[in-house]
């Protein structure tokens, strides 16, 4: 919370951004001292699916690279992808990783070059990384830059339980819960939603259990536009448990660096290589015809100091499990990864209503068509939050205050029962859009 900032001063604000990944804060960085910011999220500032990515982050490494970046996005994307928003990403990320880098964040070097590794569906290695980790390293260096800049308040533990609209339609802030039940307004001329994915609605997914699509279900009550809510991306290796909760992530990277699956006879079956969805196809199909709950997965072609020192993480998380991946094999499944669907936006992130702005894996601006290619969501999530901040920048001073229609909190009071109803609003649109 921003010194000499008292709770009634913060229900007043120019831009509130709802949600702190990548996405929030990244957008929050981009707007200059004299705009007031509020960001909030729903439980800790560090539980983010940002904080959890492993692979990496996606940069173009030169003109030469152009046509096959491009070409490999279109190709996980089933050609379905939106050709401007594409051409965006990948032109922009050089000046994004300039940035990061320029904040303090510590890509992986070789001396003074930095080090590209590679990913299924990528036909070069193009992605940086920090050890197995560079979702932490990314989104905690935001974070620590947004503690410092004085224009910017937090409010974490609170969640956004709705918009609050005025006569005209146009959004005007929205309706929060502080954890002790606490119901207010937080009165806003702009509102970005970068509430992330909606993985928490699934039993098995590697998304924070909170994630659960809630600026979904409120866009949709509201009438805004969605775009394919039915492209649910499933992530062909997660570590097999019979424990509940949250599945844990074994990246791409690691077949990127040589890992293969195998089936129950220890024999391959496919080309480890292929984008997420054929591996996934592939992976269901072998457990079937081998009646397992999941397949194999060998790090054998990987050499043990790679091992320890590329992926620490998923070491460690491994030997938790009981399994040492540099001695034998791990079992893996696919679960629900990543939503390619969202609230409808522009190439400005803006959404069909009025001073509504939607970023990161929240919003559908078609970047990754039906399928998304690993490690552009990240880059994806910053480019397009920082062109809504800039957009936003300029249009505040017409943003004249306007009177918000009446909320009436009772409606609110029973929190179980709107989580339910917003998880029904999701899974029914998702339902319609399969046909
Ligand atoms: C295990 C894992 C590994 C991944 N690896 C990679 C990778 O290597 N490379 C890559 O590019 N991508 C990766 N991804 C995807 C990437 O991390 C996310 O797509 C991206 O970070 C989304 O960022 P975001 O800011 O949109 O949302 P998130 O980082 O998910 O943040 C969502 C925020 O919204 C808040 N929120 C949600 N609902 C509410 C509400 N109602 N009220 C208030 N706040 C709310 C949450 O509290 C949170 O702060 C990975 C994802 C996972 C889960």
């Amino acid at each position: 919370m921003r010194e000499n900032m008292s709770m009634d001063d913060m229900k007043k604000t120019d831009v509130v951004i709802v949600g702190m990944g990548a996405a929030g804060l990244f957008c929050a960085l981009h707007f200059p001292e004299n705009i007031h910011v509020l960001l909030l999220c729903k439980t800790s500032m560090d539980e983010s699916d940002s904080f959890l990515a492993q692979g990496g982050i996606c940069m173009l490494r030169g003109e030469e690279d152009y046509e096959s970046y491009f070409e490999d996005t279109m190709r996980a994307g089933h050609y379905e992808n939106n050709k401007e928003s594409v051409d965006i990403m990948i032109r922009s990320s050089g000046d994004i990783i300039n940035e990061l880098i320029e904040y303090g964040v510590d890509f992986e070097k070789d001396g003074e070059n930095l080090c590209f590794t590679r990913e299924g569906g990528h036909s070069k290695p193009r992605i940086l990384f920090h050890e197995d980790c560079t979702g932490k390293e990314i989104t905690g260096t935001l974070l620590e830059n947004v503690k410092n800049r004085k224009n910017i308040s937090i409010l974490d533990h609170t969640m956004m339980l709705d918009l609050r609209t005025a006569e005209d339609g146009s959004c005007q802030g929205i309706v929060a819960r502080k954890e002790d039940g606490e119901i207010f307004e937080i009165q806003a001329k702009c509102t970005v939603l970068a509430c992330g994915g909606l993985g928490g609605i699934y039993e098995h997914s590697t998304n924070f259990r909170h994630i659960t699509g809630d600026a979904l279900a409120i866009a949709k009550k509201h009438g805004v536009e969605l775009e394919h809510v039915d492209y649910i991306q499933i992530h062909p290796t997660t570590l097999y448990s019979r424990k509940s909760g949250r599945r844990f992530l074994i990246s791409e990277s690691v077949r990127g660096e040589g890992a293969i699956l195998l089936d129950k006879n220890k024999q391959r079956f496919c080309d480890e290589l292929q984008p997420r969805d054929v591996v996934t196809a592939a992976i269901r199909k072998q457990m079937k015809k081998d009646r397992m709950p999941y397949v194999w997965l060998s790090m054998e072609n990987i050499p043990e100091e790679e091992i320890r020192s590329h992926f620490p993480n998923i070491l460690e998380q491994c030997l938790l499990e009981g399994y040492d991946p540099t001695k034998e094999c791990i079992p893996v499944v696919p679960a629900q990864h990543y939503f390619m669907g969202g609230i409808k936006v522009d190439m400005s992130s803006r959404t069909s209503m009025d001073r509504l702005y939607a970023v990161g894996e929240t919003s559908c601006n078609g970047v990754h068509g039906k399928n998304r290619l690993a490690s552009n969501s990240l880059l994806e999530s910053m480019v397009f939050a920082k062109r809504a901040a800039e957009e936003i920048t300029q249009m505040l001073p017409e943003m004249v205050e306007k009177e918000a229609l009446p909320v009436h909190k009772e409606k609110y009071r029973d929190l179980q029962r709107l989580e339910l109803e917003y998880q029904r609003i999701i899974l029914e649109e998702i339902e319609k859009a399969q046909g």
